[in-house]
């Protein structure tokens, strides 16, 4: 932390900053300039009192940190990608990844034929929603345990891992029955009591980004799930909440070249609920591989007029192979690989 002091402060005002830093357990070290003196407090914000609150001494102008919140998310802590086992598929590593499946698992004929042809076109993983945060409570919530047992079929019928989201501490023995990976909803992303729950399954989460978190916010939501114990993580990013509604979120491309720049976790990009319709899918697709990302998760659905959730955005499953075609050249130009290459 660094405290800069208000101008033309006097000995008494200085030495209570500097009893206040060392009573917190830093070490401080004073700098006296022609007008101002500043206080650089070595010690780690990680495990000590935090020197923030000295804000509030009237001889204090700024109390700036220097150091970053998370630290096992961190490059500084672990500088090579992770590359995480899902089943036997290396994700983050060279090969590029496609989650696909639709919004809600609706009925097991839904499930199956989207999950073959998911795997026809490359997909390697299915997602699919059995307990579905809706913004409404009368909107269809998902099929619950049964929807379980919908993706346990598909898997079984496919050999495809399942990615399907968890709601509350509670289910998710329950539900890590079924799932290989995880998912903690944009709308649960700062739920501290489900990331510790999560973590403890000890199953890889995929962690989608807060509808409106910053992205530091983000990384230290991954960071609680690592404090917990557990480093397999997949970050997604989804759109955030902006001023434009042309499409239902903003992509935030920035936020994959951040998030790949700041951290060793794989990073995922979900176009299809930043853009909310079908027709932004492919382009909003083609921007995330460009920007760096190590997969994408895509809904798809066999008849989208008929979906019980998020209908418009999904993709039929030909639209989809032409999404993964359309992909290819640009995975392949930032030097990765499909899953069937
Ligand atoms: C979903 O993946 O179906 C979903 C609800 O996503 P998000 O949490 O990003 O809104
Ligand atoms: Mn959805």
């Amino acid at each position: 932390m660094i405290i800069v002091l208000k101008v033309g402060r006097s000995e008494p005002e200085i030495q209570q900053v500097v009893d206040a830093v060392k009573q917190f357990g830093y070490e401080p070290r004073l700098i006296r300039g022609v007008e101002r003196t500043v206080v650089a407090c070595i010690g780690d914000e990680r495990n000590h009192h935090t020197l923030e609150s000295l804000i509030v001494l009237p001889q204090v102008e700024s109390v700036t940190p220097v150091q970053k919140k998370y630290k096992l998310v961190s490059r500084e802590y672990q500088p090579q990608n992770s590359v995480l086992d899902v089943c036997g598929l290396k994700i983050g590593g060279e090969t590029f990844h496609v989650v696909a499946g639709p919004c809600s698992v609706e009925s097991q004929e839904q499930t199956l034929e989207t999950a073959k042809a998911v795997k026809s076109y490359g997909g390697t993983l299915l997602r699919g929603g059995a307990f579905k945060p809706r913004t409404s409570p009368y909107d269809f919530q998902g099929l619950g345990r049964d929807g379980l047992e919908l993706l346990r079929q598909a898997r079984a019928a496919t050999g495809l891992p399942i990615v399907t989201e968890v709601m509350s501490p509670q289910d998710v023995d329950m539900v890590a029955e079924v799932a290989d990976v995880l998912q903690i909803g944009a709308r649960n992303a700062q739920n501290v009591p489900l990331l510790a729950a999560v973590a403890a399954s000890g199953k890889t989460i995929l962690l989608k980004r807060g509808i409106s978190s910053y992205i530091e916010e983000w990384l230290l939501a991954a960071e609680y799930i690592c404090v917990h114990g557990n480093n397999k993580i997949i970050l997604c990013e989804r759109g955030i909440r902006t001023f434009e509604h042309a499409c239902r979120n903003t992509l935030d491309v920035s936020a994959v070249a951040v998030a790949k720049k700041e951290t060793h976790l794989p990073v995922f990009v979900d176009p299809s609920h930043a853009a909310g319709r079908y027709d932004m899918v492919v382009p909003l697709a083609r921007a995330a591989v460009a920007a760096g990302a190590d997969g994408l998760l895509i809904e798809v659905h066999p008849n989208p007029a008929v979906a019980l959730s998020d209908g418009g955005q999904q993709l039929k499953p030909k639209q989809f192979g032409q999404l993964m075609a359309e992909i290819r050249p640009l995975v392949e130009a930032m030097g990765r690989r499909m899953a069937d290459s």
